[in-house]
């Protein structure tokens, strides 16, 4: 049994990955500032003795004892980090440093939770972990792009001067139940959107591509990225495969909920990557990894989240 640090433990994957470290039988401490994470996720654990929660924003220093450290805390959500971005790039680089820090007093593993969008617009398809990325340094999407690729920097930098032993994994868009309603990524937009029958915002054409990883999938390929051989520092890449655009993914949402919504055009948001798919060799031949729930059953779950969610709240009948 490990006590394990979970940072953003309250968020949408950090309440999830909180859930598979007490079922595995570890003692987890959830730290969070509820920017947007939710106490709800993690409602179920509160009476469970090997679970605790910290309200803390990491970008101040943190003084616990533990044996390992999953790094989430960041909102992951365009809408949320754009919200005030100098803080996002504060939470991605002195929460960094900071949680670096509890790894090398303590001399333990930590996991970083990076992301595709280190790879920016790219011109590389699919991308593997080599691909160094285009990434538009002073744009609205900097703030998240530019700080995870700096966390990375720190990671390796923490590792190579410090002796700290790293996982790194570079997270593709990934969906699930427990996501906010209002986190304003496109799953649960549109999910939502196609229970209430209202308008389906497509931004831009819809031609461009994304590839989905159900929650479920990720986690276990964080479990593995934590659990593999010292020296694997990745990065590696963890994603599900499946490119679609995002105008299929709007039509199958509508045509598995049955909804009478309407799709609608929107501006495309600046350094809107235009696809975007995760080369997976690595994950496969480092962690025997890859994911096993395809789109529409990973949906279907999805949507009978939102579907009870949003009946409990009165949203819909
Ligand atoms: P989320 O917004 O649901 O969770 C983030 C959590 O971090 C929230 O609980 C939030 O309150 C907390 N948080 C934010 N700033 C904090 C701070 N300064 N101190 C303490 N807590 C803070 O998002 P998510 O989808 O669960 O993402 C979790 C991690 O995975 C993030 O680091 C994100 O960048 C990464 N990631 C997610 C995806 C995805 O598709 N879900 C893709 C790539 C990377
Ligand atoms: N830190 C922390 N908890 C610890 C140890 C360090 O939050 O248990 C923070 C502390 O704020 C420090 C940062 O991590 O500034 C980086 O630590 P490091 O040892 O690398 O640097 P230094 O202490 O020299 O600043
Ligand atoms: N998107 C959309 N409608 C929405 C929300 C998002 O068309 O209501 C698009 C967005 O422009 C992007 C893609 O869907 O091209 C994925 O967006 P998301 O915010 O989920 O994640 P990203 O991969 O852009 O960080």
């Amino acid at each position: 049994m490990k006590r394990i640090l979970v940072t953003g433990g309250s968020g949408f994957l950090g309440s999830h990955l909180c859930d598979r470290l007490l079922k595995d039988g570890h003692e987890v401490l959830c730290v969070d500032n509820f920017f947007t994470g939710r106490r709800d996720n993690v409602k179920h654990l509160l009476d469970n003795k090997n679970f605790e929660i910290l309200r803390h924003d990491i970008t101040f220093p943190l003084y616990v004892e533990v044996d390992e450290i999953y790094n989430l805390a960041c909102p992951a959500s365009p809408v949320h980090y754009q919200f005030d971005p100098v803080q996002t790039t504060k939470t991605s680089v002195m929460g960094a440093i900071n949680m670096l820090g509890l790894a090398k007093r303590l001399k333990i593993r930590i996991f970083q939770a990076s992301t595709s969008e280190v790879y920016g617009d790219p011109e590389v398809h699919p991308q593997p972990e080599s691909y160094r990325g285009a990434v538009n340094p002073i744009g609205i999407r900097a703030c998240y792009d530019e700080g995870k690729r700096c966390a990375e920097t720190l990671f390796f930098d923490y590792n190579r001067q410090h002796g700290v032993d790293i996982k790194v994994v570079r997270i593709f868009n990934t969906y699930g139940p427990r996501m906010h309603p209002n986190d304003g990524r496109v799953v649960s937009n549109f999910i939502v959107q196609a229970l209430k029958n209202e308008d389906i915002t497509i931004y831009g054409t819809g031609s461009q591509t994304r590839s989905f990883c159900y929650c479920e999938d990720l986690i276990e390929g964080f479990i593995r990225m934590m659990g593999s051989r010292k020296g694997l520092t990745g990065p590696i890449n963890l994603g599900n495969p499946g490119e679609f655009t995002i105008l299929q993914l709007a039509q199958k949402v509508i045509d598995m909920i049955g909804s009478r919504s309407r799709l609608v055009f929107r501006p495309l948001p600046q350094d809107d990557p235009m696809q975007r798919k995760p080369d997976i060799t690595l994950a496969k031949a480092e962690l025997g990894w890859e994911p096993k729930i395809q789109l529409e059953e990973g949906l279907k779950h999805t949507i009978n989240y939102f579907d009870d969610l949003l009946r409990r709240q009165g949203d819909i009948k």
